[in-house]
């Protein structure tokens, strides 16, 4: 069994519950949507290379190696670096969904904890490796950011991954339409109101332009009426400057 990865590094988790954690993050290639945020461009497609960067959250050192990989291949990667996480991330991950859950069983034993960070569309997919998954970052993909409707796909994804602990993030961008959160946050308190919603401001990108922060402290008091745990976080990374 075999996959596709873009990068592996270790570096700090820069968003979400498990913001500054230690984390060994390997990006596989490949995604079925297109965010206009996307930050990963480079790993929406096939590639023949994965880049392996060998100095914690820096790019300084990087070995270029041949994709596929095997599972031995990535657990003998994996154990150049000393975090116990491990960030699944992507692209979307759950696209090497059979990969991934062997690659989890074969790790588990030997300590490791396992972050799968996806774009909550992939439903089936998911069952296949949530019994190895410890934590989860569902994104809720709004219609303004993909052009697509995934409500429904989120619907049904949450309502498998709330049997782990998980959270859900939205990127918020100065084109978030506050109709779109109203409706996140009514899926979430239709599944469960406990389950903790983080808003991300948008990282400035090309065109792609950030909310401003009263637009967001008026968001996060108005879901606050409807869940319980409603926080605002912008990605960490762009100025700790860590890859
Ligand atoms: S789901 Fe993630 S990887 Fe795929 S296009 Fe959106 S931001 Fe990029």
């Amino acid at each position: 069994m075999k996959a596709e990865l873009t990068e592996i590094m270790e570096s700090i988790q820069g968003e979400g519950l498990l913001l500054g954690t230690s984390q060994v993050f390997l990006r596989f290639a490949g995604c079925n949507l297109k965010c206009i945020y996307c930050d990963t461009l480079a790993s929406r497609e096939p590639s023949r290379f994965c880049s392996l960067y060998c100095q914690t959250g820096s790019r300084d050192q990087m070995e270029r190696i041949t994709n596929p990989l095997s599972i031995e291949d990535i657990c003998a990667l994996v154990q150049r670096f000393s975090s116990s996480w491990i960030s699944l991330t992507g692209g979307e991950p759950l696209l090497w969904a059979g990969f991934i859950a062997e690659l989890m069983a074969v790790l588990k034993p030997g300590g490791y904890k396992f972050l799968l960070e996806t774009n909550g569309t992939l439903e089936q997919e998911l069952e296949r490796c949530l019994p190895f998954i410890d934590m989860l970052s569902m994104d809720f993909k709004l219609p303004s950011a993909t052009a697509c409707d995934c409500w429904d796909l989120h619907q049904r994804f949450l309502l498998k991954a709330r049997d782990k602990p998980c959270y859900v993030k939205i990127v918020i961008t100065a084109d978030t339409a506050y109709n779109e959160i109203s409706t996140a946050a009514a899926i979430i308190k239709s599944v469960d109101k406990r389950i903790p919603l983080i808003l991300q401001p948008v990282t400035p990108f090309n065109t792609c332009r950030a909310p401003g922060m009263d637009y967001l402290l008026e968001l996060q008091k108005t879901v606050l009426q409807e869940l319980q745990d409603v926080r605002i976080i912008p990605q960490i990374h762009p100025f700790m400057r860590l890859i």
